[in-house]
């Protein structure tokens, strides 16, 4: 009885899942975590929402890959899977490590050497260290010879990232979460940090406590609207409508700040004309916001001593999501809310370590760092570090990965820890692609949607089963610790990548996590002076940290912008509409996103048990009164369907949800919402739509 044992170790290490980044405690038994307590860090101070409190057991699940598994060559590859454990053995036979590396090695070896480099792809996960993510976008810059290697950031702030970059030269937030408690004003748009960033949303309901004024501006109403001065449910795909109309009235009023746009920034003029076409009269019947309540938060938002904007997904994953953040950009640029403590701008990053993993380069348009692969000084750099010639040319992002394979590009791909059988749009597709793939090699924990296609599955390491670090939404490196052993013949994800390097004619001799932290320092400017003893010592330092000693900077760009002139830039934005809007044949829009007790694609947390017991079940959330224009009471089953594909799950009414709309979370394998998702990409960030496609909605299952 978990409760009644007393652990016979406590290991200090970070929660999985998302990227506030809380720090805990895991106290272990008989390498059997018997319960996690939340300890002081930064993030969090000791608190720790649901999923980090009781989302621990997946870790010992029985389903828990225990031995390399090679494809039966009988086995069909059957995109429409219905997942059944029970019968792995139907589609797979066990084999050693010896022979599952061999095959792994002598198959992408084939494939590169008849068909090249870029015949190759590699998927890694924001879910492992900055040293997996590290060695795995080397393996495949250095092994494979090409820049094809990409992850999630992908589908949830590559937009952001763009824009940022482009803007004030930094990808990163410039402002931790705790701000919040600093700042007179802030504005969270297009996020649901109740949900999806649980512990920090508990700093801003203390700030709001002690006089902050919240603005929530977001399609859906979520319980943080509760405490919000303004409410702002503005409608889908209306983001550049509302914030042009917000600068709108900043301009005129003469509110913006002209000291801070003459000394710290360019483009100001073209903006200023841009903006000057969405007065807040013609935007509020676009955006549904009245032009009052529009001024009356931009006076709020340009006036106060500190403001601070905060973003989700329901601003990057739409196909206009550069040109929303720029417009965010703008607005803390052109009213000086940048650069101090309780100002800034801070993207919520999803998963625990997807700011890690992309400062790490597992993009396949920048090395690690952000330096771009084809600026000849930085490939260079890294040319005289690795030893080999690299590709100038940027490789394919995820969706372009899945299009490639059926033009018959990419032929054979190393994915590792995500799973795009699930988390792609028009997963379909994606699955229809990876199962046309000469061959493919999945390393994971449980057999995934993904895994299933796989030709081969190597068992990996849980996140308590290993050392690593991880980087949060606020830019601190963090260590976490090895709890427990992987069951099994699991292994460690690093000694995996190694073993396949090595299959593929690179000579790695790596043998411990902190010397690929040491390698990592010497490219990496930003981390340059963040040493393995202090990380053990202080479990956490935030970067920029150049200097050996550094205390780390939490609040960035007080002087200059990290960009060639010291100043950032403003970019306009005009309104671009969804790729697919409603029309009478699919009359609704399908939003997508998460909910409290699950995860990302569910593979953790619907095996974790009292997660799971809290929301068992496949659900879509509907307005009461579109449930009763379509005669179906909640809880009942309905149908949803798109250009793509349909899926059957449970309707719940939920009143903070507009009526047309529909709000499916992704993590639910029987209905794989992802097969009506739209795949059309932001042409900066090459993110997928997942906010806005055009559905309908059906009585009844019969998916
Ligand atoms: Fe984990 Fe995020 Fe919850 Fe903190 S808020 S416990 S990091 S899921």
């Amino acid at each position: 009885d978990a409760a009644l044992a007393v652990p016979d170790k406590m290991v200090d290490s970070v929660c999985p899942y998302c990227g506030v980044g809380c720090q805990l405690t895991y106290n272990v038994k008989d390498n059997k975590i018997l319960y996690v307590e939340g300890r002081d860090g930064p993030a969090n101070h000791k608190r720790l929402c649901v999923k980090g409190r009781y989302g621990f057991d997946y870790a010992h699940h029985p389903q828990r890959l225990t031995r390399p598994l090679i494809r039966r060559a009988d086995a069909p590859k059957r995109v429409d899977m219905a997942m059944d454990p029970e019968r792995v053995m139907e589609v797979f036979r066990e084999a050693t490590w010896e022979e599952a590396l061999d095959l792994v090695g002598r198959q992408l070896t084939r494939i590169r050497d008849t068909h090249g480099g870029k015949s190759l792809a590699g998927f890694g996960s924001a879910k492992g260290s900055n040293e997996e993510a590290y060695l795995f976008q080397k393996l495949v810059r250095t092994g494979f010879g090409s820049n094809n290697v990409d992850h999630c950031t992908r589908l949830c702030h590559a937009s952001s990232v763009a824009a940022l970059l482009e803007g004030i030269g930094s990808g990163a937030v410039s402002n931790p979460v705790m701000d919040v408690t600093k700042a007179e004003v802030v504005i969270v748009i297009g996020a649901n940090p109740t949900v999806n960033h649980p512990v920090a949303a508990t700093w801003i309901k203390n700030a709001v406590k002690n006089g902050t004024k919240l603005i929530v501006a977001d399609p859906r109403r979520s319980d943080l609207a509760r405490l919000s001065h303004r409410t702002l449910q503005f409608k889908p795909d209306t983001d550049v409508a509302l914030l042009n109309a917000m600068m709108h009235v900043i301009v005129h009023e003469g509110l913006v700040d002209e000291g801070f746009i003459a000394s710290r920034t360019i483009g100001y003029e073209e903006l200023r004309q841009n903006v000057d076409g969405y007065s807040p009269e013609s935007m509020a019947p676009v955006c549904g916001i009245d032009a009052e309540t529009i001024r009356e938060v931009a006076r709020l938002y340009a006036s106060s001593k500190g403001s601070m904007i905060l973003w989700g997904m329901g601003v990057s994953q739409h196909v206009h999501g550069t040109d929303n953040v720029r417009c965010l950009i703008a607005l803390a640029l052109m009213t000086g809310q940048i650069g101090r403590p309780g100002t800034g701008l801070h993207p919520l990053r999803g998963q625990n370590n997807v700011q890690g993993a992309s400062d790490a380069g597992l993009i396949p348009m920048m090395f690690p760092d952000y330096q771009r692969v084809d600026n000849p000084a930085a490939r260079q750099k890294f040319e005289a570090l690795w030893g080999v010639p690299l590709d100038p040319q940027p490789g394919l992002t995820v969706v372009e990965v899945m299009n490639a394979i059926t033009e018959g590009k990419v032929r054979g791909m190393y994915v590792m820890g995500e799973n795009p059988a699930m988390s792609d749009p028009d997963a379909s597709h994606a699955r229809e692609a990876m199962a046309a793939l000469d061959f493919l090699v999945v390393q994971d924990i449980f057999l995934t949607e993904t895994a299933y296609l796989a030709d081969v599955v190597l068992p990996a390491s849980a996140f308590p089963e290993k050392t690593g670090t991880f980087t949060n939404t606020d830019r601190l490196v963090q260590l976490g610790r090895q709890a427990i052993d992987p069951p099994g013949d699991a292994r460690q994800d690093l000694w995996i990548i190694q073993q396949i390097a090595m299959r593929i004619g690179l000579a790695w001799n790596t043998a411990d996590v902190s010397e690929v932290f040491d390698e990592m320092r010497r490219s990496m400017p930003t981390i340059g002076g963040i040493t393995w003893e202090r990380l053990q010592r202080e479990h956490a330092v935030t970067y920029p940290c150049t200097q050996e000693g550094d205390a780390g900077q939490a609040v960035v760009f007080t002087e200059q912008f990290p960009t060639a002139s010291g100043k950032a830039r403003f970019v306009p934005a005009d309104i671009i509409p969804a790729a697919e809007k409603p029309d009478a044949e699919y009359p609704n829009v399908l939003i997508t996103g998460r909910q409290l007790e699950h995860w990302h694609t569910g593979s953790m947390t619907r095996r974790a048990t009292v997660l799971d017991a809290i929301e068992p079940d496949p659900v879509a959330l509907i307005h009461p009164l579109d449930l009763a224009q379509i005669g179906v009471r909640a809880g009942e089953l309905i149908t949803l369907q798109s250009r793509r594909g349909k899926v059957s799950l449970y309707a719940r009414a939920d009143e903070g949800t507009p009526p047309g709309a529909v709000f499916v979370p992704f993590c639910y394998y029987e209905a794989a919402i992802n097969k009506l998702t739209n795949p059309a990409l932001d042409p900066f960030g090459k993110i997928p739509e997942f906010k806005y496609c055009a559905i309908r909605i059906l009585p009844g299952g019969d998916a």
